[in-house]
């Protein structure tokens, strides 16, 4: 069977691209965006060539995440030319129109903009671009995963109850559009304080690699709540591009060589 199932096969994928990778979560503020960014980096320093896909129409922020403004240069007014960051090459609603438009965006626009980007962008020979999806489980997300040629996802959950259920959630809508699912990574696990060392379980702890055995899907591990994290990711430098040989860099890298 091919990769996504008897669905996905008659999905036309992107020439070029070998896979497409959809992160995901089951609502926002869990770090979707974050995590999408430095696997993407991490898949980059396993020797991958890597895009990027910002389709988080309601708050773009790859652009950010990655340090990059203006607006992508077109080929022939049509074709666009992803900006590059990092060793990674991006494309983004956010570059797209302009920063404080409000997204009011019905279903049917939002998969077309995220087919124009895919299929509209000169992304070269790729091994893989990693899809920032818009948080949640409602129509458009399930439209984007039924309708983009995606080849896996990647689920990200923080510990917390809440959030697993919303996880789980996503988890059941990929599988129901035959997508497989690569994974569930845990965001947010176990703070240690910059301080006095001490390990503080914010939103718990070992909850998405338990819901990960529960569901039978790979567990692909546990990112740390760290400051450093949060202020890289604000700098525009993200911390696997920003620190390769620390800690959080190393989890990313394992994270993604699980998927
Ligand atoms: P989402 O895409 O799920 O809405 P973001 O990736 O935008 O979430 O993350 C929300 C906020 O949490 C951002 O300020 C980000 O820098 C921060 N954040 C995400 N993951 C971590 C982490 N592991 N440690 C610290 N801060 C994080």
């Amino acid at each position: 069977q091919a990769p996504g199932g008897p669905q996905a096969a008659t999905r036309m994928g992107v020439p070029g691209v070998a896979s497409l990778i959809a992160v995901a979560s089951g609502k926002g503020g869990v770090g979707k965006s974050t995590t999408a960014v430095n696997l993407a980096l991490a898949l980059k320093d396993l020797g991958l060539k890597i895009g990027v896909l910002d389709a988080d129409v309601y708050g773009p922020s790859i652009p950010k995440l990655l340090g990059l403004s203006g607006r992508p240069q077109t080929v022939d007014g049509r074709t666009l030319v992803p900006m590059e960051a990092h060793g990674l090459k991006a494309m983004s609603i956010g570059l797209l129109i302009d920063e404080g438009t409000p997204m009011i965006w019905r279903g049917p626009m939002v998969v077309s903009a995220l087919r124009q980007m895919l299929m509209d962008t000169a992304w070269g020979e790729l091994d893989a671009i990693v899809i920032d999806m818009p948080p949640g489980t409602g129509d458009v997300q399930l439209s984007l995963a039924q309708q983009a040629p995606i080849t896996g996802a990647v689920i990200v959950s923080t510990p917390q109850d809440l959030a697993l259920i919303d996880a789980r959630k996503g988890l059941a809508m990929f599988q129901k559009v035959e997508v497989p699912v690569l994974g569930i990574v845990e965001n947010m696990s176990t703070f240690i304080c910059p301080h006095c060392g001490t390990r503080s379980d914010i939103f718990g702890h070992g909850g998405a690699r338990h819901e990960a055995e529960a569901l039978g899907v790979p567990f692909l591990g546990e990112i740390p709540l760290a400051m450093a994290i949060r202020e890289r990711s604000d700098a525009g430098n993200p911390i696997v591009a920003a620190e390769p040989s620390g800690p959080h860099a190393a989890a990313y890298r394992a994270a993604a060589a699980a998927m």
